[in-house]
């Protein structure tokens, strides 16, 4: 931890993808910059590991892109869904017009840890390990720095710019005071690994049965699954013994029955909350709120690693984070709420079975989750490096 320095041109709450984009951009740029990170490394499971087409063309802009996809990853060209029995290819990346046209599938840990590996490079880029910012400093109405609780105690840590990337649940963000709107989310996911085996599907999709949603990834040893559930319905779920978990588990995807037993008890199921919310206004003298602490994302095509990662390029897009949490309402709305809400069979509905009989609409939704309505570019100077 650097003692010395006591003001910085930016300092950031938050090491998460949104926090750590900036803070590279920034020390690339030149930019005297600090990130803190509460947790001793990032190591946490269900992240979200979905590194978009934008995401891969920004690490392309910034002659990242050979040593970014020489990490261990899995690329997925389509994404489909299994919907009453039936596979419909929905988002078909290979059309984009981008350097890499597939969705890359890595884990978060890995991608943060080649992010602050390339940042450690600038000599302006500072980051702060179970750093745990606790406060705001604020001097005649503008925001001049943040409280931190360091491993050596409390530290006061001044700077030009304070950005908030410290996620959904922002201290930043309520410290200041923004208001949040929210938009409601009508699930919850509770996410959890099942092994791999010969004769598997291949594909990373998702089932649609009735009263069920069921996402499976392809992480080549294990599958990472979510089962989507009807908001607030997991703690009735939990008071029951798990195996009822596991029968609906075999249920939906029978070919995965044989390992259900791999849930030993509720602890093998992380239950994540789901909230879609927005603040009005982002930004107050001194302050910047970026990423889910700006705009909380569900797990909706999952968009949100990416756009947290677009705000850091745009530091302040104003309008990537509400558009795309009204293509997620609408999504959430017109397909998960009436899925969750039915008990007899269902077919693809109209729009899935359009995209299964005519290939080249599935470009549409494939440029929507793989490039967002308005991909940003990486535009700053680049300042000489170690
Ligand atoms: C169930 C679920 C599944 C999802 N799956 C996907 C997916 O597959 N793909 C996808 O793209 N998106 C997914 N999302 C959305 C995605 O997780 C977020 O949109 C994205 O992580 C936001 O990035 P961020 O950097 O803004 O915030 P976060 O990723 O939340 O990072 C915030 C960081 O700040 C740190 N922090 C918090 N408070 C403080 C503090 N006071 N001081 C210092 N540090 C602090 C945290 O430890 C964390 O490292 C999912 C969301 C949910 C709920």
């Amino acid at each position: 931890m650097d003692d010395q320095k006591k003001s910085y041109g930016c300092c950031i709450a938050g090491g998460g993808p949104a926090g750590m984009m900036l803070g590279l951009l920034l020390a690339r740029a030149g930019v005297d910059v600090l990130v803190l990170e509460k947790h001793a490394d990032f190591l946490r499971d269900f992240r979200g590991d979905t590194i978009h087409p934008s995401t891969l063309q920004v690490m392309h802009e910034l002659g990242l892109i050979e040593p970014f996809l020489a990490l261990p990853h899995q690329e997925v060209q389509v994404l489909g869904a299994q919907v009453g029995g039936v596979f419909v290819p929905i988002a078909d990346f290979t059309h984009l017009p981008t350097r890499c046209k597939f969705l890359a599938l890595m884990p978060q840990w890995d991608f943060l840890d080649f992010l602050v590996g390339h940042a450690r490079r600038y000599p302006s880029f500072s980051l702060w390990m179970r750093a745990e910012a606790q406060g705001l400093i604020e001097e005649n109405g503008r925001v001049v720095g943040l409280e931190v609780m360091t491993p050596e105690g409390k530290r006061d840590v001044r700077a030009n710019l304070v950005v908030g990337a410290d996620g959904r649940h922002s201290l930043v963000r309520a410290q200041a005071g923004f208001r949040v709107r929210e938009l409601g989310a009508p699930m919850d996911v509770l996410w959890f690994r099942l092994s791999r085996r010969p004769g598997d599907p291949q594909n990373t999709m998702g089932q649609f049965d009735p009263g069920r949603i069921f996402v499976l990834i392809n992480r080549d040893s294990h599958w990472q699954c979510a089962f989507v559930i009807p908001k607030g319905g997991f703690e009735g779920m939990r008071a029951g013994p798990v195996e009822s978990f596991r029968e609906r588990v075999a249920t939906v995807a029978p070919w995965a029955a044989d390992r259900v037993g791999e849930l030993a008890s509720w602890d093998d199921v992380k239950l994540l909350t789901v909230r879609v919310d927005r603040l009005e206004r982002w930004y107050r003298p001194g302050l910047l709120c970026i990423g889910d602490a700006a705009h909380a994302m569900s797990p909706v095509g999952g968009v949100g690693i990416n756009l947290a990662l677009q705000d850091a390029v745009a530091a302040a897009n104003l309008l990537a984070g509400p558009l795309a949490q009204w293509l997620q309402v609408q999504v959430q709305q017109r397909i998960i709420a009436p899925v969750l809400g039915r008990s007899a069979s269902i077919r693809p509905p109209l729009l899935l079975r359009l995209l299964d009989r005519y290939p080249f609409l599935r470009r549409i939704p494939a440029r929507l989750i793989g490039l967002g309505i308005r991909p940003e570019h990486v535009r700053s100077p680049i300042a000489p490096h170690r």
